[in-house]
């Protein structure tokens, strides 16, 4: 027997009570049945995003929502600014590029964070941009950029808005959309909302609103205000993800059983846990400022066959952690503390960890790596 463990920040496992909810006989969509589940996710998500406006929800993975977020509130070749500190903000620019926006980029060395008065200082050169593209945390290089602050450089440029990727940060951190002042914030559910793939989440703010209506792109699936109109009456343009959704309402159920505040809080111990432990093994954290809660990156030993460690983690001893993309393939791996992560998860990543890098000839000290965790986490369990 090989039992398995999921430690890759996406997807995240799904807790049993959701898989067996989804498993149900399938219901049709256009029923009342349906639009009361439906209904009790719109009517609890926004607060998931620190939103009292709709959160919509579209059938396609995260990159869906970052398409859409594009498309419906820059025209094409308008100016737009990236932070590029990663894969996931090379992809914001990549999107925007397909579609002909004009490109400008902050780019950073991964791990690193944007400083608020780097855009700042951009926006005030260029106050004809119509959007700054960020993440909230940069599942590449495991760091976070301050978005709070970002909010509050940006907010002052009337044209701006400010579009975020909060695919591994909504559910792990406390986002105040409104409060902050954030115009688009986009998620998926197959990360924090501890689901399969397959849902994109997006909310609007009422700049960002009053924007698609300026909007003369071509769209059609990714029609925004089209949705926005099918979700006040209860449904959704195309067949929704039912079961996803469905899936979806028991998450939620279970986010606010815990109580968001305790969700946020069990992301921040194992996060620490789980950074204290990769230290204490002697391995350097891949992001410089802000590491983030969603996950953590380290540096493998120089010349050490990061892609063959991973592979044989997850075929010979059932865990499965994710390795660096693009230029830190093979030189980093990662290990996820995201959705449906407890105390027990980390030591388990950690500990197969230790037993693991021994085999390939790292001379880790057995249960150090553990012992860093376990003194983070004592006092949290059994609370
Ligand atoms: C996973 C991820 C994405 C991509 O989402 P898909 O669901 O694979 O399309 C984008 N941004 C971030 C920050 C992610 O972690």
């Amino acid at each position: 027997m090989l039992k398995k463990y999921l430690l890759a920040p996406g997807p995240t496992p799904v807790p049993e009570t959701v898989l067996l909810e989804m498993a149900r006989p399938i219901i049709h969509h256009r029923t009342s049945e349906f639009s009361a589940i439906f209904d009790n996710v719109r009517r609890r998500l926004p607060e998931v995003f620190g939103t009292k406006e709709e959160v919509l929800m579209l059938a396609g993975s995260g990159t869906a929502a970052m398409e859409a977020a594009i498309i419906n509130t820059v025209n094409i070749g308008e100016k737009v600014l990236i932070i590029d500190a990663g894969k996931f903000g090379q992809r914001w620019g990549d999107i925007c590029r397909a579609f002909g926006m004009d490109v400008h980029k902050i780019e950073l060395e991964w791990g690193s964070s944007v400083k608020p008065e780097a855009v700042e200082e951009f926006l005030r050169a260029n106050p004809d941009t119509k959007g700054v593209f960020v993440q909230g945390s940069e599942t590449s290089t495991t760091a976070c950029h301050p978005i709070k602050e970002l909010a509050e450089v940006i907010r002052k440029y009337d044209d701006t808005l400010f579009i975020v990727d909060g695919i591994t940060s909504v559910g792990v951190y406390d986002t105040r959309m409104d409060e902050w002042g954030i115009d688009v914030l986009v998620t998926g559910s197959q990360k924090a909302f501890m689901l399969p793939p397959g849902l994109a989440l997006i909310a609007l703010s009422r700049k960002a609103w009053a924007r698609t209506q300026k909007v003369k792109n071509p769209r059609y699936y990714l029609n925004l205000a089209k949705e926005l109109k099918a979700h006040k009456d209860s449904t959704t343009a195309y067949t929704p993800a039912i079961s996803l959704i469905i899936g979806l309402d028991k998450v939620l159920d279970m986010m606010f059983e815990e109580g968001l505040e305790n969700v946020y809080a069990r992301h921040e111990i194992n996060g620490q846990a789980t950074r204290a432990a990769v230290q204490a093994l002697g391995f350097r954290l891949l992001a410089k400022d802000m590491p983030a809660n969603s996950a953590t990156g380290f540096y493998l030993p120089e010349g050490f066959e990061g892609g063959k460690f991973i592979k044989f983690m997850r075929e010979k001893v059932g865990v499965t952690y994710a390795g660096g993309q693009d230029h830190l393939k093979g030189k980093i791996m990662r290990i996820s503390t995201l959705g449906y992560h407890d105390a027990f998860d980390t030591i388990i990543g950690i500990s197969a960890l230790e037993m693991g890098l021994r085999k390939f000839g790292v001379e880790v000290e057995l249960g150090s790596g553990v012992r860093a965790a376990e003194t983070i986490l004592e006092d949290y369990i059994g609370k």
